[in-house]
C-alpha cells in the first residue's frame, strides 16, 4: 500500500471530572481505550491534566504494551484525552502518535483525533506562509496550528474552534483538552462518531459507547453533528456550527461503522452495531437466496451478518472457520505476501463440518479479496462440494478519504471488475453482494442519514484536491 498523507481510522476517548476530586483520569482513559482497540492497534497514548500541566505517555504498541501500572500511577489527573491509532503503511514513527501537546499562548493544548481533514495539506501551506513551523505530517497538527493562531483573536477556545471548523474539510472526531476545560468536537456531516456519557461526577467521550460500558459509564447521547461540547468545572455547554435543530438528521454518519469498523455491542446515532449486522444478512437473504446445506460466517466480523442470513433464510447455521485471536488485523502488513502469510496463520477449516456439503458463506465486506481468496480456497480444500459467498455490504469501489484506511482504488477488489470477474477472483461458485438500499435500511432506528462514499462514490465533506482526477466513477 503506498503512503497516504491523512490520519487513518482512530479511536478517541476523553475524561473530565466536574468535581475536580478523583484524579483517576488516567485509569479510565486506560479502561476505554482498551475497549476501543479494535479501532487502533499501532500505538496508543493518555495525556492527563495534572492540576493544570498536561503531562503525556504514548508510544507504539497495543493498549496493554504502552501502559503499565506504575506509568498509569503517575498520569494522576482530573482530566484526560487519550487515543488508539490504526495502522497505516509507511506512517508509522512516533511523530504521528496522538495525543499531542501544544504550548500555545493561551495555555496548553493536548489532541485527540479521529478521522481525516481533506485540504490539510492547503492548510498547513499556508500556515507556513505565514510563519508557523510544522514538526509531522500528520493532520492532527494542523488542527493545533489553526486553533492555537484563532486563540491569539478569540475570547475563549470554543470560539477559535468554530473558527477552525470554518476553515478544515473532511470527517473527524476531536477531544481537546485545555488548561480548563475538555472538548468535544464533531464534523458538521457527523462523518465520524462521538458519543458522550456519565459517571458519577465524570464525563466521558468516546468514539464508540462501549468505551463507556467499559468505564460503567451510561450513554448521555450522541455528540450531534457541528456540535462542539465543553466539559468544564461548571458542567456541560454546547455551542452549534450547523443548526442544532435539523443537525442529527442532515448528519451522514459513515455506513462503514456498521459493517465493519464499530464493535457490535456499540450504539452509534440511535442505532445498534449488533443489530444492523443481523438485519444486513436478512435483507442479504431476501435480496439473494441460495440453495445450500450449512450457512457460515467469516469470522469475527461476518457473523452477525451470517446469523441474519440463516434466520431468515430458514437454514442450518454453523461454525465452519476458525480464527486465531492472537493474529492482529491483516492490513497491517504493508506489502501482498506479508498479508497473504498473515491470512493463512489467521483461519483454519473445521473440516468435518463442511465436508461433503454445499457452504454458503456470508461476510462483512470485501475489499482486497486477499482474505475471501483464501478462505474459499481453504473450504474446497476441506471438501466442501460448493462454496457461495454473499456479502453484507455493496462492492467496496471507492477510497476512503474520510479516515478509514481503504486502500487506493486499483488495488480494491471491486475497483475496477464487475461482481462476475471477483467472482472468478476469489474461485466462488456464486456471489452477490447486498444492494446499498438494502444496507442503509439495516440500520434501524438511526438517527442521521449516512455516508456511503466507499460504495457509491459521493463525497459529501469532499475529496482532497491531489485525488481529484485519480477517481474513476464506476457504473453498475
Ligand atoms: P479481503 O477478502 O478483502 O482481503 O478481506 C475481507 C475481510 O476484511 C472482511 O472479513 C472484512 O471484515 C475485513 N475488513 C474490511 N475492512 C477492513 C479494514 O479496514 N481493516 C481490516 N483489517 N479488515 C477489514
Ligand atoms: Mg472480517
Amino acid at each position: 500500500m503506498s503512503k497516504r498523507d491523512w490520519e487513518e481510522e482512530c479511536g478517541v476517548f476523553g475524561v473530565y471530572d466536574t468535581s475536580g476530586m478523583i484524579d483517576d483520569a488516567a485509569n479510565m482513559s486506560y479502561f476505554g481505550l482498551f475497549a476501543l482497540q479494535h479501532r487502533g492497534q499501532e500505538s496508543a497514548g493518555i495525556a492527563v491534566n495534572q492540576g493544570g500541566r498536561i503531562i503525556c505517555h504514548k508510544d507504539q504498541g497495543l493498549v496493554v504494551e504502552v501502559f503499565d501500572t506504575m506509568t498509569l500511577e503517575m498520569l494522576k489527573g482530573h482530566a484526560a484525552v487519550a487515543h488508539v491509532r490504526y495502522p497505516a503503511a509507511g506512517e508509522s514513527g512516533n511523530d504521528s502518535i496522538q495525543p499531542m501537546l501544544i504550548r500555545s499562548r493561551s495555555g496548553h493544548l493536548a489532541i485527540s483525533q479521529n478521522g481525516a481533514i481533506t485540504n490539510a495539506a492547503e492548510i498547513r501551506e499556508r500556515l507556513k506562509a505565514a510563519g508557523a513551523i510544522f514538526q509531522t505530517s500528520a493532520d492532527f497538527e494542523v488542527v493545533l496550528s489553526l486553533l492555537a493562531r484563532n486563540r491569539i483573536t478569540t475570547e475563549c477556545i470554543e470560539d477559535a474552534v468554530l473558527q477552525m471548523m470554518a476553515e478544515i474539510k473532511g470527517a473527524y472526531s476531536m477531544v481537546i483538552m485545555s488548561n480548563h476545560k475538555l472538548i468535544g468536537v464533531r464534523d458538521p456531516l457527523g462523518i465520524r462518531p462521538l458519543v458522550l456519557g456519565k459517571k458519577g461526577s465524570c464525563y466521558v467521550l468516546a468514539s464508540e459507547s462501549c468505551a463507556l460500558d467499559a468505564v460503567g459509564a451510561e450513554l448521555v447521547r450522541d455528540i450531534l453533528p457541528g456540535e462542539v461540547i465543553t466539559i468544564s468545572s461548571e458542567g456541560v455547554s454546547s455551542r452549534h456550527f450547523v443548526p442544532e435543530k435539523t443537525a442529527h438528521e442532515q448528519g451522514r454518519l459513515c455506513i462503514f461503522e456498521f459493517v465493519y469498523f464499530a464493535r457490535p455491542d456499540s450504539v452509534l446515532d440511535g442505532a445498534s452495531v449488533y443489530e444492523s449486522r443481523i438485519n444486513a444478512g436478512r435483507t442479504l437473504a431476501r435480496e439473494a437466496p441460495c440453495d445450500c446445506d450449512l450457512v457460515i460466517g467469516a469470522p469475527d466480523s461476518g457473523l452477525a451478518a451470517a446469523m441474519g442470513y440463516a434466520l431468515e433464510a430458514d437454514l442450518p447455521y454453523g461454525s465452519g472457520l476458525l480464527k486465531n485471536r492472537y493474529v492482529g488485523r491483516t492490513f497491517i502488513q504493508p506489502s501482498q505476501l506479508q498479508r497473504e502469510m498473515s491470512v493463512q496463520l489467521k483461519f483454519s477449516v473445521l473440516k468435518s463440518a463442511v465436508k461433503g456439503k454445499r457452504v454458503l458463506i456470508v461476510d462483512d465486506s470485501i475489499v482486497r479479496g486477499t482474505t475471501t481468496r483464501h478462505n474459499i480456497a481453504l473450504l474446497r480444500d476441506a471438501g466442501a462440494l460448493e462454496v457461495h459467498m454473499r456479502v453484507a455490504s455493496p462492492p467496496v469501489c471507492y477510497p476512503c478519504f474520510y479516515g478509514i484506511n481503504t486502500p487506493e482504488q486499483k488495488e480494491l477488489t471491486a475497483g475496477f471488475s464487475s461482481v462476475e470477474e471477483v467472482r472468478r477472483q476469489i474461485g466462488a461458485d456464486s456471489l452477490s453482494y447486498i444492494s446499498l438500499d438494502g444496507l442503509k435500511s439495516s440500520t434501524a432506528g438511526i438517527l442521521c442519514g449516512h455516508c456511503s462514499s466507499c460504495f457509491d462514490g459521493e463525497f459529501p465533506a469532499g475529496v482532497p484536491n491531489k485525488q481529484k482526477d485519480l477517481i474513476h466513477r464506476i457504473h453498475w
